[in-house]
This record gives structure tokens, sequence and C-alpha cells, in this order.
């Protein structure tokens, strides 16, 4: 690639002509993984699935029918759950030896294994056999399996994140319900190969259940008999199974229903109509509805999981009032992005931030521009505050959430790649981006998509190189800070001009980039122009005409970079590696306290009383529990305290910036005399953008921002 020395401003409509000029045309080529060689056959066409649950045993039998294909090869093979039992199996009229195998490598025995995500291979036998000699010609081989096994997940058992209320657990069969996602390995099943399904299931009487595909059901005999037929291919089956009351509206062909618990029946109308509503939109935007159905699914474990054609939502996630306005948008576009356009993710998953900026984000930008320039400040501000130098990784090694750190890479960091390529398409035309996403999705339907492949398909429709985007933002680490220095201003008769440097550090990271520079005049109207940065140190020229008061780089945060002039928020103690958590020894709500700092504390933080305080954590970021603690009067005391109008039972958190140590912060958690500490910072993670939170009980009743009084590197203004 060639660089051209040179300074460069050009106003935002003429840019596209320079990085014509800058970058030469380079298309990177599409990687393919070479095909182990395995002697297995392992590509599905089918399922054929029969199960009968006993939810007061926990247990399900079931039979099935794998219909395998492609090159004959001399063994098949299928994992299921390590806990259940085959008792017979056949293929054609013959019976067949089936053998645990004691070793299994995936790699070896599935092609392009780890595309679709890989397995837990922890909780799986693989089970093999030698296709018998009659056989081995046909390239299509039915397996017949009948197997039955137990899974329960005591209710004490059942973990929750406290970051992402995302499920742990992966199955379980009981009166209270039936929950079986793909990783419990619940039937035999073949990793890496979407395949359509037919499962048929037999439920207590007045039971329902839902999978994917199309639903129909009838009572025979002491079942419930609930059937799914899904023609669109799919990897790995969730189930879930309850006394559901189910609602359906056919709306143009798609079948739109609620499968609700008794308790949340009268929401259903509200989340048909939505569902409606987003099916539209992204049928229009995107491509049609890929499914024939979509069903929001009560849940009675906390859940948040969009699945093809259908949502399973804990209750109390689907009577949050906001979910249907936020949430269920984005489930619904995984439909698109997730369900039918998979992710390889051997490179990394590109999904959660491309869904994340054309739902959460795109609702908001629509509502209201400045609540889409908060929504990417926030984003680049968890950047920062949830990763730091030993706590990052690519985006090219995301693959799932686990915690705020890999949400602030893989939803935030993504969705700032997708709205800086969105940037650079519209130098070209206002449209190209959406036509990219369009195309690209209707060209890879039931493929898995990586990242190099989404970097061709763009580069194709703009036809130039884009490695240095996505080099720096996908493969590399770190995003870079940016300020305007050495500033001359000089005003003649005929206008103005100003010379300036912008410093993008670290230098050695040489990032390019295009940057929005905005001049206010004296009235505030304002001019934009971009400029393509390249240099670590760059000299920039702007001229106009009448007088000016500012320059700012990148007002609207639409560049990955560090962010500065924002609120300092709770969020920043979670990020902060080895932040120190301080109970006051003498607190009769030490107990108390010392639970709630166990529940806040991040991976690399400590928790220590007031009297094990030591002068050399000092400096670090600091979390002072109760007003009695000894370290409550040495650093300067927050804007916000507790007031004597406060109920009893009150607890209040503030953060602040160190007083010593700029890049550390002190939070305080202070109770009035009733106050549960526990349950008054149990919520505190959902509120990682505040920077006071006052909550009575386990109820959120005060919240703010506290304004950034550091100055702003990317400002400058005219002195007068
Ligand atoms: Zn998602």
């Amino acid at each position: 690639m060639q660089r051209a020395v040179k300074q460069l401003m050009l106003p935002k409509k003429n840019y596209t002509n320079l990085l014509m000029l800058l970058i030469t045309i380079h298309f990177s080529a599409v990687k393919l993984g070479a095909e182990p060689v395995s002697m297995y056959m392992h590509t599905v066409e089918s399922y054929d699935l029969e199960v009968v649950f006993n939810v007061t045993a926990h247990s399900l039998t079931g039979k099935s029918s794998i219909v395998y294909t492609g090159e004959s090869k001399e063994k098949i093979g299928f994992i299921l759950n390590s806990n259940f039992d085959i008792s017979t199996s056949s293929i054609g009229k013959t019976n067949i030896v089936l053998t645990k195998e004691d070793e299994f490598d995936p790699e070896k025995v599935f092609a392009n294994y780890g595309r679709m995500g890989g397995i837990n291979t922890d909780k799986v036998a693989f089970w093999t056999a030698n296709i018998p000699a009659q056989y081995r010609k046909d390239r299509k081989i039915a397996l017949k399996i009948e197997w039955t096994g137990i899974l329960y997940v005591e209710p004490e058992n059942r973990e929750f994140s406290r970051e992402s209320i995302a499920l742990e657990v992966s199955g379980t069969i009981g009166q209270e319900g039936i929950f079986l996602s793909p990783s419990a390995y619940w039937y035999p099943y073949v990793p890496e190969s979407p395949a359509t399904y037919r499962l048929e299931t037999r439920l207590p009487i007045g039971w329902n259940g839902v999978t994917a595909g199309s639903p129909k059901w009838h009572d025979e005999g002491e079942y419930a008999v609930v059937e799914h037929i899904s023609n669109q291919p799919i990897d790995g089956l969730n189930f879930s199974a309850n006394k559901y009351i189910v609602k359906s509206v056919d709306h143009n062909g798609v079948i739109v229903m609620t499968y609700m618990l008794p308790e949340e029946e009268s929401l259903a109308d509200g989340y048909i109509e939505s569902s409606i509503g987003y099916i539209d939109r992204y049928s229009s935007q995107i491509a049609p509805y890929p499914f024939p159905k979509f069903a929001v699914v009560d849940n009675f474990l906390p859940s948040g999981y969009g699945m093809p054609g259908w949502t399973l939502l804990g209750s109390e996630v689907l009577r949050l009032p906001f979910i249907r306005f936020t949430s269920l948008g984005h489930e619904v576009l995984h439909n698109w992005f997730g369900n039918s356009m998979w992710v390889d993710y051997r490179g990394g998953n590109w999904c959660e931030g491309l869904t994340t900026y054309l739902a959460d984000y795109a609702y908001k930008n629509e509502r209201d521009s400045s609540a889409g320039i908060e929504y990417r400040a926030n984003a680049l501000n968890d950047i920062v505050s949830y990763v730091d130098v030993e706590g990052e990784y690519p985006i090219s090694e995301f693959t799932g959430r686990q915690n705020s750190r890999d949400r602030a890479i893989g939803y935030g960091k993504v969705m700032m790649v997708f709205h800086m390529l969105r940037g650079l398409m519209e130098t070209r035309s206002p449209t190209l981006f959406d036509e990219i996403i369009r195309e690209v999705y209707i060209e890879n339907q039931w493929k898995a998509l990586s990242w190099e492949q989404w970097q061709a398909s763009i580069e194709a429709s703009f036809g130039q190189s884009l490695d240095w985007l996505f080099d720096q933002y996908v493969k590399g680490k770190g995003i870079p800070e940016i300020s305007i220095q050495n500033v001359q201003y000089d005003e003649y008769d005929s206008g103005w001009q100003a010379n300036f440097e912008v410093h993008t550090m670290p230098d050695e990271a040489h990032y390019s980039y295009m940057l929005p520079v905005r001049h206010y005049l004296k009235d505030w109207s304002y001019d934009d122009v971009s400029v393509y940065i390249h240099h670590p140190i760059q000299k920039v020229r702007i001229v106009g005409g009448s007088e000016i008061r500012t320059i700012k780089l990148d007002p609207g945060f639409d560049i990955l970079r560090v962010p500065y002039a924002l609120s300092i928020t709770i969020s920043a103690f979670f990020g902060s590696k080895d932040g120190i958590l301080v109970v006051s020894s003498s607190s009769p709500m030490k107990d108390s306290f010392l639970k709630a700092a166990d529940g806040l504390k991040r991976e690399g933080q400590m928790i220590v009383l007031d009297s094990e305080f030591t002068d050399e954590m000092k400096d670090h970021s600091i979390w002072i529990f109760g007003i009695d603690n000894k370290l409550w009067d040495s650093y300067q005391q927050p804007i916000k305290e507790l007031s004597s109008s406060d109920s009893s039972s009150i607890t209040l958190t503030v953060i602040t910036i160190h007083p010593t140590n700029p890049k550390a912060t002190i939070v305080r958690t202070a109770c009035t005399e009733d106050a549960d500490p526990v349950a008054g910072t149990r919520k505190l993670s959902h509120y990682g953008k505040y920077s006071y939170l006052k909550f009575e009980g386990d109820k959120n009743i005060e919240k703010g921002t506290l304004p950034f009084s550091g100055e702003n590197p990317m400002n400058w203004f005219v002195v007068d």
C-alpha cells in the first residue's frame, strides 16, 4: 500500500477520490481451512426425532433416524450426552454395534470443526459404528437409534451470571418446566452440519412445547403430542415446554405466536404486535423473514435467547416494560443474522455487534440523533473502562459474551466497526451500506460467514482494499488516543486559517482513519470536513470565511478512539484490574458489606478490611463501604450524600476520580440504618453508565451522571 506524505484536508464529499489515490486496490482472499481427512460420514441431511418426556422422573426416551449423506465412508458417528444410554441401533434392517469411543478429537472427525462454535467434549460421548458392507456405497444412510436419559438441575444449582442474566443451565426436565439447549446434547447429534428436522414430543396433558419449525399439536391418550417440522437447516435444537397458553396470528404467511405462562398471559397481544412490527421492518430492510413462524416464549428460567423462529425470554424479563421496544427487536433480527446466516466462529463472532447496530442502537438513533451519539460515546467508554491492556483481545477472538469485557468488545467495538464502515460507504452513496448488508445476507443465507468474507464483500462493493480498517480494529487490539495540538490560528480580512497537528497515540500502532473535523462559527453554526489521518503526528490546515469559535475533532463519536469529556461512571471501577474494596472492620454492617463487596468484586480485584489497608494501596481504585470506614475521610467527599429525608433502607453509591491518580477512581457506598447493602448494590453492574445511584431495598430510586471535570484534548477554542 502506498502512503502519500501529504497534508490532507478536504470537504467530506470529496474524500472518496482521495482514498482512491491513497489506497491501491487489493482484495483479500478468503482463506479456507484445509479439510481434515476423516473416515467418518459427517454430513447430515435430516433428523427425525420422537421424544417422550416424563417430568416427574426428569427423564426422556427417544427414537431417532438420522440421514447422513455424501461420500461413502467406513464409519458413522454422532455425539450424545455422556450420561445417556442407547438401547437399540440399526442401519436399514441391520442391527449394528455402537462403540463409545474413549478418545475423541472432534477436529479429526468433523470437517471444518469449530466453524459453528464447537462442542463441549467433557459432556458428550462419541458413539461410532462401522457401516455394514452392503451400505458402504450408498450416498444416503439412515441410522436409527433409541436412547434414554435423565436431565435435571436442582433449583439451588442453577447458576446465573450477574452481568448478563444469561442462563447457565444447558438442560433440565421437571414439573416446573422443560428447557433443553443443544449443549445438553439431549438427542443423537452431529456437530457442524445444519440439517432439517422433524421433532415429535409427548408431554403431559395441558402442556405445550416449542422448537424451530411449524408446530402442530393434539392430545392422544395420556399425552399432549406436539410436532414441529423445520424445512430450514438448523444446527442444534433448543426445546422448551410448559403449561403454555398459546396465541397465534397469521401475518402475511408468517405465524406470529406467543407461548405464555398464565402469569404473563396478558402480555401476549403486546408482544405479537411488536413482533409483527420488527418482522416487517427487517423484511423490507434485509430480505423476507426466513422462517415459517416467530414465537415469543416464556421461560421459567431467566434466559434471553434468540433461536431460529423463536425467542425464549425469562418471565421476569418479559414483564420488563422496555423489552418489547429494545431486546425483542434484537432477538427478531437474529433470525437473519445468526439463525439463517451463521457465524464462522473461527475468525470471531461479528453477529452480536451487527445485530446491536441494526437494532438496539438504530432504535435510539432514529428516535433522536443525540441519543445515537450518546450510545456511541457509551460504547467507547465501555471499551476503555472494561478493557485494560492485559484484558483486551481482538474482535477476531470474540465468540460469545461471558462478562462486561466481552460485551465491550463483541457488542460495542464490533458495532463501532460497522458504524465506521457505514461512514466510509456513505462517501460513495448514502444507501451503499444498506445495499451491502442486503446483498451479503442474500448471498450467504444458510451459510457460515467469517469476518474475512465480510471484508471481501464490502471491498468488492466499495472498490478498494480495507485492510487498514480490518487490520487495526478487527485483527488488532487497542483504540487510539487522538488530540489536537499546536494550533496556529490567523485571521485575515478575507477569512481565517488554522494550522494544527493531529496526534494519534500510541504512535507505533500507525493508525489510519477518516477523522471528522468540525469548526463552529460565532453564531454556533458549523462546518464539517473529513481528514484522512495516517501519520502519528499529522499536520492539518483548515480555512474559512467568517470567524470561528472552536475546532472539535470527532464531535459525534463516529470513530473508534478513546472518548474524553464523558462522565466518570461506575463501570470505571468494574474495569480496573487492581481495584480494592475496603470494608469497615468496626461497622455493625461489616458482614453484609463483605457480602456486597464479594458480589461486586471483579477478576484481579481484592477485598480488605480498613484495618488491613496499607500505604501501597492508596493509589489504586478504591471502593469504600460504610461511613464508619476509616478511609471515608481520607479522600475528598462525594458530591452526593445521604440526606436526612432519606428513608431508613437507602443504599447510596457514588464514584469520583481519585484525587491523586487520575487513572483511578474512588467509589463509596453508604447505607441508612435498616438498609441491606447486598440488595442495594446487587444491580449495580446493570447501571454501569451512571456516577451515582440510590436504591431503596433493591429498587433504584435515583440515578445520574456527574460531569467530567478534565480538559478535552480533542477540542480547541479561539482565545478572545
Ligand atoms: Zn444477540
